[in-house]
């Protein structure tokens, strides 16, 4: 399956983020691994943002995690598998894929996220598009639009 998830499903992840717009760009298909179990494997990404903690301004980031999950039925059954099988009990029929998904992008955010370029040359750069007159003239044609 490939699809997009509101980033505002996951709420654990969002509310480390400084803006809950945008979709976890998803990719996922399930394998069958024998005896009735299956594994789902695939690859999720999004593109958040952040507070940078040096300026504190909202940066970019571009997330991507691997997901290589075995789906079982009990716990039990989770904790007869090896240690490096990621597992998964799927108690309800359906697969819940905030649940697969939320942990590992929670572990993929920086403990301290931080611009990459020196934060000075950041803020010019968005001093620079504050100032353009494109801004004013969409607040311009909205005005228009409510009279
Ligand atoms: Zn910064």
């Amino acid at each position: 399956m490939q699809g997009f998830i509101p980033l505002s499903r996951f709420v654990r992840f969002r509310n480390l983020l400084a803006s809950e717009e945008g979709e976890i760009d998803l990719r996922l298909h399930f394998e069958e691994v024998g005896s009735g179990l299956a594994r789902v494997v695939g690859a999720a990404s999004a593109s958040v943002e952040l507070f940078c903690q040096n300026c504190l301004h909202v940066m970019t980031l571009q997330v991507a995690i691997d997901v290589n999950t075995r789906l079982v039925k009990s716990d039990s059954e989770l904790h007869s598998l090896a240690e490096n099988i990621d597992g998964m009990v799927v108690d309800t029929p359906r697969l819940s894929l905030t649940e697969l998904l939320e942990d590992d992008l929670i572990l993929v955010l920086p403990m301290v996220p931080r611009h990459d370029v020196p934060c000075i040359e950041t803020l010019k750069i968005v001093g620079s598009e504050t100032r353009r007159p494109f801004a004013d003239l969409s607040k311009l044609l909205l005005q228009r639009e409510k009279d």
